[in-house]
């Protein structure tokens, strides 16, 4: 039996309808923008294996760091004991955050750093004793699947079946020149005084279909909220790491987050680790004699040294003079194939943000992610060994910045050859 065949006997996939759903491809290894299935076909992995990887897969420095760590530490408890590879962590990181971000919390995924950052701040509010309670967040927002970061994410098809569990949000539309206005007017009469934190994906909202927004309105939006001292959360979980061009995306505004949760990038895509990084305000918000104002949040894994030390192998490579090149290469390359979807027909909306380059493709049906066009697409791209997978009738590429341009071109080449033949 295959690996695909034997998967379908005993595995339920992530986001998929197991009835309908093609068989899965079995992959055996990776090795920079490309993954090999069992009859060692290659595949350009075009979006990053769902975000997270950017230096390429199977990369030589994080695995030497690993299989090092591997034979010194591989787990500890995190309360009470500690150990080089998450102090070193965050010793690095800490300094090239936006804001001043002065302290780490390490949970296991993008879903658990956002829990996180809610217990933060409604906590902070608690510990002052001041009664904020209320939470702001983007429409069409996404930040994970947990119950806390399912309640802050806009109400969608991937919420509808739990909304009665979910507690209270206020949504507001990303800001534009036109609403900005607006949208500060129904902040103050939210009453601002009850708004704990405002959660946020900067620049571009990834699952709820790549959709960008300005950076100037937005920190007119940002500076409003912290008038109001409303705690601002950066979810670069996503743009974290270089994906929008600036190594944060919040590094294109003026006003700095409080709070910022990393996860995807922050690996390089190798192994699931979460970071929310604080100010010291916050911090010190816990510090009491009573134990009541403790931050009760923790993971078993919490910190797991493998995971700490592949994000620093992860971050070496990062801050290499090189991978800014790539980075930079890859938007080069997006900017100029955009010409050519410009002129198509079937095309609209073309954006960029850094190394995403996305766009909608015209149906008769409405733009969304249940849109009928999205398996056609999928398995059109599988048959031409490129993984891409398309929100509803929005495609887009996210590649590792490592990709070639070659394979950039193959990915360019095989999406005009599909809109072309629709
Ligand atoms: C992926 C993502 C999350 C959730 O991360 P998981 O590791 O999948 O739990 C949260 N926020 C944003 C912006 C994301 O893209």
């Amino acid at each position: 039996m295959t690996l695909s065949e034997r998967d379908q006997q005993v595995i339920w996939h992530p986001y998929t309808q197991m009835q309908t759903a093609p068989a899965p491809v079995g992959i055996v290894r990776g090795e920079g923008a490309l993954l090999f299935d069992e009859e060692d076909n290659s595949y350009i992995d075009a979006t990053s294996s769902w975000w997270v990887n950017i230096h390429g897969h199977a990369h030589p420095h994080i695995a030497k760091q690993l299989a090092a760590q591997a034979t010194e530490l591989q787990h500890c408890i995190f309360a009470g004991y500690t150990h080089s590879p998450a102090v070193n962590l965050a010793e690095r990181l800490l300094p090239i955050l936006p804001g001043k971000q002065q302290r780490v919390f390490y949970s296991d995924n993008g879903s658990t750093a956002v829990e996180v950052a809610l217990k933060m701040c409604i906590q902070y509010w608690h510990n002052k004793g001041e009664k904020r309670t209320k939470i702001l967040a983007f429409s069409n927002s996404y930040h994970g699947d947990t119950f806390g970061a399912m309640s802050v994410s806009s109400r969608s098809v991937f919420t509808r079946v739990f909304d009665d569990f979910l507690f209270d949000v206020h949504f507001i539309d990303t800001p534009t020149k036109e609403n900005i206005a607006a949208l500060k007017a129904t902040i103050d009469t939210l009453n601002p005084a009850d708004i704990a934190a405002f959660i946020f994906e900067p620049l571009i909202q990834g699952a709820g279909g790549m959709l960008m927004y300005e950076a100037g309105v937005f920190d007119e939006l940002l500076q409003h909220c912290r008038q109001h001292q409303i705690m601002l959360i950066a979810d670069e979980i996503m743009t974290g790491f270089g994906r929008t061009g600036r190594n944060f995306a919040t590094e294109n505004v003026s006003s700095p987050p409080d709070i910022i949760c990393l996860s995807k990038g922050l690996t390089g895509g190798s192994i699931a680790l979460g970071i929310t990084t604080c100010t010291s305000e916050i911090y010190e918000a816990f510090l009491s004699d009573s134990k009541l104002k403790t931050l009760f949040h923790g993971h078993s894994f919490t910190a797991n040294p493998l995971a700490c030390v592949i994000a620093l192998a992860s971050l070496d490579l990062f801050l290499l003079p090189s991978c800014t090149e790539q980075r930079v290469r890859v938007e080069t390359k997006h900017r100029q194939f955009s010409q050519q979807l410009y002129k198509m027909e079937k095309v609209k909306n073309v954006r960029i943000q850094g190394t995403i380059i996305a766009f909608e493709i015209i149906t008769d049906t409405e733009d969304s992610y249940t849109n009928q066009l999205a398996d056609y697409l999928s398995r059109f791209f599988r048959e031409k060994r490129i993984m891409l997978r398309p929100l509803g009738n929005t495609l887009y590429i996210m590649p590792p910045y490592c990709i070639t341009d070659e394979q950039l071109d193959t990915v360019y080449k095989s999406i005009v050859d599909c809109v072309e033949g629709l």
